[in-house]
């Protein structure tokens, strides 16, 4: 049942039932005055009740058990995480579950069993030969017996290697694979990929834009084995699967596998756990297959030390190369241009020749805020941190982390100044000087220009966002702008320019992950470009620091340079992945009772935890957030094990600690955000 730790009930609940339950039964039971979604984890004997034992219902009579195998992932990722088992398993199983009515689970429970395509799936395969590389790295996954890394240039065709590999495991009767990517939405392609090679009933799929009740069907073909693919993002990792064998990550990397909030899991860590666990309990299972471009530091890690295989597809698909990547130095270019001349220029050819043009600016909004030259008021978020950014289309401005609004002032709240200015750009304000640059100016052809804006703020709805990446696609679009959402897996076959802007404060942040995701989201965004012109396609870069190491890999095109010399220096400093961290967050109304919090607990645990390290509270570096402030105190050990078993000793010594001015405390294992 999810029952937190300081409700001070850790174990299980009894209750009473007529019908024998099997463990693994979902069931609704009554808890205070409120019913609860629960899963049966012990029975015993009736003799063991008495008058008082409150009464189980099973959710369902035809709906099966959770498998023991999800029983143990639920309970490991909870030891793991920091959480009861009941939190972990009522949070990873669809919401409705808590409340849907027996009658409306019957419906749900007579959806029709996957028939494979298999005459389609034939014409379909056929129709693609697979590379000598993607070949070898298929023999390389099959021969494995730990998971395999497979790393990939964009655009040479990993995607192939995932359906070849899951069709070897299809082949087998009621066999299922789940396949995880980072944001489903944004890939609408891959879901059709999988669609058209197995037939869509055969595919299922997770995500946090589908209804409710779409999740709870979907969710039940995966338990009940009608569907035989499961495609879903991060929280899919604990999809019921009961004849799972094989577990493929797409963009292993992406920060979005791990959860910030509640459970806080890594979806790519537990989906090697899931792997290794299935291989321990069928023989015909497979290990994980990871891939990406840009592989996390800690998965490159791994295949480098042997931990796991690694299989390269180093060449992009058919002839398209590799975009030749130009640095410009925006020392050299006047302040006012915000868009280098050879930029705008490049922009420019591509759309005559019918091409399209990508600019990647990662910041929403008009402006980062909004400033006074009279005093030295900015639009600070009263709550937080932070500024709020200033939207201009409806005139507000708005906080992005905890989302309180405001109307623009018409004058400085301060002096009375009535020319506020605009500080640094978001993807709005690109648009509109887009639109300036371009606007006197006509395509060869005599056309207009065609400036698509992409970003959280013009996507609201599944719908927006489908028709913006079709308008794209079908040509109607001759320069699409907007945040990183632009730069994941899309197909763009048009397009022959990409435009990074404003990337500098990754390069000195006191994140020291920062380089790591730049490079990352660069390699990316330059994947866009190229994929299906004859001629080479064009990647840049504007920045202050033209010399950063970041840029002269990306050049050459070389995450394998990247990633050692960013290994070497993380090994120097003894950061993960050579260490193992645990960082224990605290929120108070004041920052001292937070700092005095945590302090009073490192006093009395840091000599009892060994060679594990626990360092001193700090603030966090959103010191506000939502009007809270925020502590946070880092353990660290060389070893995964030894960190964690330290985190379960803090965690019990928090849960015995008096908590006054204290709102909340967590511990996020694997931080990545530090
Ligand atoms: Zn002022
Ligand atoms: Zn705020």
């Amino acid at each position: 049942m999810p029952l937190p730790a300081h409700s001070g009930q850790d174990q299980p609940l009894r209750y009473a039932c007529s019908l024998p339950l099997a463990h693994g039964t979902l069931v609704r039971v009554p808890l205070g005055k409120r019913h609860v979604l629960g899963v049966v984890t012990h029975t015993s004997a009736p003799a063991d009740f008495d008058g008082t034992t409150r009464e189980a219902q099973p959710l369902h009579p035809d709906l099966p058990p959770m498998a023991p195998d999800w029983m143990a992932l639920v309970a490991f990722a909870a030891g793991y995480y920091q959480r009861t088992v009941g939190e972990a398993a009522v949070a990873v199983l669809p919401p409705l579950l808590k409340h849907v009515t027996a009658k409306a689970l019957t419906k749900s429970l007579q959806a029709p069993a996957a028939t494979m395509a298999t005459a389609h799936t034939a014409a379909e395969a056929a129709a693609v030969t697979p590379t000598a590389a993607q070949d070898a790295a298929l023999q390389t996954w099959r021969e494995a017996k730990r998971p395999v890394l497979l790393h990939g240039v964009t655009g040479s065709g990993k995607t192939e290697v995932y359906l070849r590999a899951t069709a070897d495991v299809l082949s087998q009767p009621q066999a299922q694979v789940l396949v995880l990517v980072p944001e489903i939405n944004l890939t609408p392609q891959l879901v059709q990929r999988f669609e058209a090679r197995f037939g869509a009933a055969a595919v299922a799929v997770q995500h946090s834009a589908m209804t409710p009740v779409q999740r709870l069907r979907h969710w039940l073909r995966g338990h009940t084995g009608a569907a035989r693919v499961m495609l879903g993002t991060r929280l899919a990792v604990f999809a019921s699967l009961p004849h799972l064998r094989a577990v493929v990550v797409d963009e292993e990397h992406d920060p979005s596998y791990k959860s910030q909030d509640g459970l806080r899991f890594h979806a790519r860590d537990l989906a090697v756990y899931r792997g290794h666990q299935r291989q321990g309990l069928d023989p015909q299972a497979r290990p994980t297959l990871l891939g990406s471009a840009t592989p996390s530091l800690e998965s490159w890690h791994a295949a480098r030390k042997g931990r796991y295989g690694l299989a390269t597809l180093a060449q992009r698909a058919a002839q398209a190369r590799m975009p030749e990547v130009h640095v410009v130095d925006t020392r050299h270019i006047p302040a006012k241009a915000w868009l280098a001349p050879q930029v705008l220029a490049d922009l420019q050819q591509a759309a005559d020749r019918g091409e399209q043009g990508l600019v990647l600016l990662n910041r929403r909004g008009y402006a980062v805020a909004l400033q006074c030259p009279g005093c030295s008021w900015k639009s600070a978020c009263a709550h937080c941190s932070a500024f709020q950014v200033y939207h201009k289309a409806d005139g507000r401005l708005r906080c992005h982390h905890c989302g309180s609004s405001a109307r623009v002032p018409r004058q400085c709240p301060t002096c009375g100044e009535l020319d506020i200015k605009p500080v640094g750009h978001g993807t709005e304000q690109a648009q509109e000087q887009l639109a300036h640059l371009l606007g006197a100016q006509r395509k060869a052809d005599g056309s207009p220009w065609r400036v698509l804006r992409m970003d959280a703020d013009t996507t609201q709805g599944t719908a927006a966002l489908t028709e913006a990446l079709a308008q794209v696609h079908r040509g109607e679009v001759d320069v699409l702008l907007g945040t990183q959402m632009i730069a994941k897996g899309h197909d763009f076959r048009r397009l022959s320019v990409a435009v990074a802007l404003e990337v500098d404060a990754a390069l000195y942040s006191a994140d020291f992950r920062a380089p790591e995701r730049l490079f990352a989201l660069l390699m990316q965004t330059m994947g866009r470009a190229g994929r299906d012109q004859a001629h080479p396609a064009r990647m840049w870069v504007q920045t202050g620091s033209p010399q950063h190491p970041v840029f002269a890999a990306l050049a050459q095109h070389d995450y394998v340079a990247f990633a050692q010399t960013t290994l070497a220096q993380r090994e120097q400093a003894a950061l993960p992945p050579f260490t193992h961290q645990a960082l224990i967050r605290c929120e108070a109304r004041q920052m001292t009772s937070a700092l005095a919090f945590l302090q009073r607990a490192r006093d009395a645990l840091a000599p009892t935890l060994g060679e594990a390290h626990l360092f001193a509270p700090v603030p966090a570096p959103m010191v506000r957030l939502a009007g809270r402030e925020r502590a946070q105190m880092l353990l660290e050990s060389s070893r995964r094990q030894l960190t964690r078993a330290a985190a379960q000793r803090v965690r019990q010594h928090l849960l015995g600690m008096a908590r006054q001015g204290i709102l909340r405390w967590t511990i996020d294992m694997d931080p990545l955000q530090i």
